[in-house]
């Protein structure tokens, strides 16, 4: 009879526990704050989520993994009683479109063509049933978010998506707060990074949404493109200089380039071999 009843009691507190992760924000590993009117980023494990608020429901960028779909819900429900109906994904990676699945149930996913094949080629979940190829845009309840494929850089299927009224935009993994990861394996480039760069800077935006880590500025965009210049100058030179490709984890750290001073960053534990590939080819 003991048992029995703690267990029941166990069971409740279980349950209660249950109702409240669900209804209140903050109590997962994730977590929601304004941006702007109307727009929100929850931020946790996985990458940025931009959250814009219509007058006839939500258009969500990204969604993270697929095990973070309740809690996405239960923080979006948290500034609004409207539902999901768009979710516009920067790249195919897992940490930004894995939740694409579960919302397909009820929502439109829109990417651009390449992240839609990079999808289907690595086995994920939740391809998207809406594709574009140079620009598209969302309207809804009076808002108009826009989505551009300005070039290769940290896939072949990256959006810059832009919210026009308030001057942001969400650059996805485009944007890095710290080394970036080049998938040279799904078509990434730093050359076309820089000419990706370049091409958001043409957008009218004070504020950016970065795949990772805090909100920025425009400024921190421009210092972004500049180190991808100068890590790319730096390459170029010790190539001509006679480098081999065991030796440019090593050549390439400069105390200056805060990227090669990372130990464990993405852009020196994933991406120097083929960024030596990617530069060897350019001098040839
Ligand atoms: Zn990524």
């Amino acid at each position: 009879m003991t048992s029995l009843k703690n267990s029941v009691s166990g069971l409740l507190i279980a349950l209660s526990c249950l109702l409240m992760a669900g209804s209140v924000s903050g109590q997962g590993r994730l977590s929601i704050e304004e941006v702007k009117d109307g727009l929100h980023v929850i931020t946790g494990p996985g990458g940025n989520i931009g959250v814009r608020l219509t007058a006839d429901g939500v258009i969500l960028i990204d969604d993270k993994f697929p095990e973070d779909f309740e809690e996405i819900q239960s923080l979006v429900a948290s500034v609004t009683a409207l539902p999901v109906k768009y979710v516009i994904n920067t790249h195919h990676h897992g940490d930004h479109s894995g939740s694409n699945a579960s919302f397909l149930q009820t929502a439109e996913v829109i990417a651009h063509k390449n992240a839609r094949d990079n999808i289907i080629r690595n086995n994920q979940d939740g391809a998207p049933r809406i594709i574009f190829m140079d620009e598209t845009a969302v309207f809804l309840g009076g808002v108009e978010v826009q989505a551009f494929h300005l070039g290769t850089g940290h896939t072949n299927g990256d959006a810059v998506v832009y919210f026009p009224d308030l001057n942001t935009i969400h650059g996805g993994d485009l944007l890095h707060t710290t080394a970036p990861f080049i998938d040279y394996a799904n078509g990434g480039s730093s050359k076309g990074w820089v000419d990706t760069v370049n091409g958001i800077l043409k957008l009218d935006f004070d504020t950016a949404i970065p795949g990772h880590g805090p909100v920025m500025d425009r400024r921190f965009v421009i210092n972004f493109r500049n180190q991808m210049e100068a890590v790319r100058q730096r390459m170029a030179d010790l190539i001509r200089d006679g480098l081999r490709a065991e030796d440019a984890a090593d050549a390439i750290r400069d105390a200056s380039l805060s990227w090669t001073q990372a130990e464990n960053g993405l852009f020196m534990s994933r991406s120097i071999p083929g960024f030596y590939a990617e530069i060897a080819a350019e001098l040839e």
